[in-house]
């Protein structure tokens, strides 16, 4: 990323140090280095399963992607600046030209409609008109392949530093990437499961329970999730909609098993799904707890971000063997501790597994002190944290108090933006 950016420095360089070619040698900089970090960007938005774990999981994936498309869009609306404000110095008209080129300019008019397309498309990710529709963000943002062809255009037209080549070689894999995500995943949605139960939690929650009627079943870690469509034609909302949810079935369960809370149009409609209708799911995705050695642990789960740790403990369950956890049970009160017997009764099983319902209406908010009165040498524990934000904020307060590591504490918040 930073090589070709590095060589279109040196081959950009311009004659004289002066303010007009400095600003101009400037301005083809940030346009160089901002398509290189936009053609990384999209390189890195691909969703395969696997993929995601050398970064940490699919969260982890996206932040680099979010990184990048930030840093590429800055660097792209200062190149066109930083090119007026050179010519400025030639004169007015000329900075002027810059910024409206004349009709038959088509290299600058595919640099404008790219960045166009590119602020169309980022508006909602940077909240300008507030927090953004999930499913109207997924549709603008599949603006950015438009924004990629045309910003390759320009770059391939007015580009006088990488050979083009070069530049192939950089698009071939954001290329490949959009057509993997445009269209291949169009073809190939996920496995086609068939809900053999729908099991009612407790008010706006229900788990499902998901077998695979040819094929082998999905390999995944504990705490994984999967993106699910459902294809129950009764459905009110959602239908052949993926979102993403935690499996919360063990990894041996020969079930897969999601837990759902009607928080939006298709998880309302969700809650009544139909068993022996059929989903699509695809994954798995995400690396919520440390692969390898098991450790002792403190797990703080609220309201639906339980699920993680419910699938967890019960592969823990069925294993038997001793572990050293605590588990702090969050939920408003006892009608919404909807896995708590269960948790319980695996605590009951496993030595070393122990259960903390905590009620926010009787209790007020989680703290570092209700802890520590429960759970032994938690200062010496690795943290892991699921729910929602609030509760999240809470255990990010609770860590330092405890004085546990940050490279000990892990999270997870049901949502991407
Ligand atoms: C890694 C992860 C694991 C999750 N696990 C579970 C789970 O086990 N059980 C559960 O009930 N919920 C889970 N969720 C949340 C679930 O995906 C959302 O509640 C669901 O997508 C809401 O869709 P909706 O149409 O009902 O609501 P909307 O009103 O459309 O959205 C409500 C919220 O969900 C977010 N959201 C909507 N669609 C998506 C999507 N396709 N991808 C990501 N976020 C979206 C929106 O940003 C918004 O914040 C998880 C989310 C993530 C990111």
């Amino acid at each position: 990323m930073l090589l070709p950016t590095i060589v279109a420095a040196w081959l950009a360089a311009p004659a004289g140090w002066d303010a007009q070619s400095t600003l101009q040698w400037l301005g083809r900089l940030a346009g160089i280095a901002g398509f290189v970090l936009m053609l990384v960007a999209a390189s890195v938005s691909i969703r395969i399963p696997g993929l995601d774990q050398p970064f940490g999981g699919l969260t982890e994936l996206w932040q680099v992607h979010r990184w990048l498309g930030t840093g590429a869009f800055l660097l792209l609306l200062a190149h066109p600046l930083l090119l007026a404000l050179s010519a400025a110095a030639v004169s007015p008209a000329a900075a002027a030209e810059v910024l409206s080129p004349p009709a038959t300019h088509r290299a600058a008019w595919f640099g404008w409609a790219a960045l166009v397309a590119m602020m169309v498309f980022l508006a909602p990710t940077f909240s300008f008109f507030g927090a953004p529709r999930y499913q109207l963000w997924k549709r603008l943002h599949a603006l950015s392949a438009l924004a990629v062809l045309l910003g390759f255009a320009h770059t391939l037209l007015l580009n006088r530093a990488l050979p083009a080549w070069a530049w192939w070689a950089l698009g071939a894999l954001a290329f490949a990437s959009i057509a993997y995500r445009l269209v291949w995943r169009k073809l190939h949605p996920g496995a086609r499961y068939t809900i053999t139960a729908v099991t009612p939690l407790a008010d706006r929650v229900v788990e499902l329970a998901l077998e695979r009627p040819r094929g082998q079943r999905m390999r995944f870690d504990a705490g994984q999730f999967v993106y699910l469509a459902p294809l129950d034609p009764a459905l009110t909302a959602g239908r052949r909609q993926e979102h993403p949810y935690t499996i919360c079935s063990a990894p041996a369960d020969p079930q897969l098993r999601i837990a759902i809370k009607a928080l939006g149009d298709a998880t309302a409609a969700l809650q009544h799904v139909r068993p022996g209708t059929d989903v699509l799911v695809d994954g798995p995705y995400g690396r919520f707890f440390e692969p390898g050695e098991q450790d002792r642990e403190l797990w703080v789960g609220g309201g639906i971000g339980i699920t993680p740790f419910v699938g967890r403990a019960r592969a823990i369950g069925l294993a038997g063997a001793p572990v050293d956890i605590d588990l702090v049970y969050c939920s408003n009160d006892a009608s919404r501790a909807y896995y708590l017997d269960e948790l319980v009764a695996i605590a009951e099983r496993v030595p070393g597994f122990r259960v903390w319902p905590h009620y926010f209406r009787d209790e007020g908010p989680l703290d570092a002190a209700w802890i520590a009165q429960r759970c032994e040498d938690v200062s010496a524990r690795r943290l892991y944290a699921c729910g929602p934000a609030p509760l999240l904020r809470e255990t990010r307060i609770i860590r330092a108090a405890l004085a546990i590591p940050r490279r000990r504490y892990h999270s997870e918040e049901f949502s991407f933006l």
